[in-house]
């Protein structure tokens, strides 16, 4: 049985999550999305509200699980009871940043293993930041998000002006 961890914010998620999470499915046993707590950035959603979404637009892949985590990854993964970490790279500024981590990750518990997956061409321009981004602009963002996201996005973005 070989799990996979996919760490990240997911706030929130897009398709470019969603393809990284299908592929994974189809590779591993199992994929652990892990939600985390990132002192360092301030989300636009909850992990509540992060986990629900992601709990919506996983419901038809039968071996994805969500967890919520605010410890350091490397003992997160180990808790799982697996060693591999997924991450996605769309572009080289990803891959300098997801290389940083992994070889911190490796310093921390050199058992820890990361895998790199490459964003699909489609997926490439897709980050939860741009989304936002057009959102707030009026944009559409229907191609870059599943539906429940694009609902809840608007939800949020129509309170916050009100
Ligand atoms: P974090 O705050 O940990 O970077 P994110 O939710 O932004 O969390 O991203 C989680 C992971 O998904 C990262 O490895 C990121 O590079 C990857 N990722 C984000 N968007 C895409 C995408 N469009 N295609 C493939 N991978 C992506």
């Amino acid at each position: 049985m070989k799990k996979v961890i996919y760490p990240g914010s997911f706030d929130p998620i897009t398709n470019g999550h969603l393809d990284i999470i299908k592929r994974a499915s189809h590779i591993f046993d199992g994929v652990i999305i892990a939600v985390g707590n990132n002192t360092a950035k301030t989300t636009l959603f909850s992990v509540d509200e992060r986990i629900a979404l992601i709990k919506k637009c996983t419901e038809t892949l039968p071996n994805v699980e969500i967890k919520q985590y605010s410890n350091l990854t490397v003992d997160f993964v180990k808790e799982s009871g697996t060693n591999l970490i997924i991450r996605g790279t769309r572009d080289s500024q990803d891959y300098n940043f997801e290389n940083r981590i992994a070889n911190l990750n490796r310093l921390l518990d050199s058992d820890v293993e990361t895998l790199l997956m490459l964003a699909d061409k489609k997926y490439e321009l897709v980050s939860s930041s741009m989304v936002k981004e057009v959102l707030s602009f009026g944009g559409d963002i229907s191609q870059f998000v599943p539906q429940p996201v694009e609902i809840k996005l608007k939800e949020k973005f129509n309170n916050e002006k009100n």
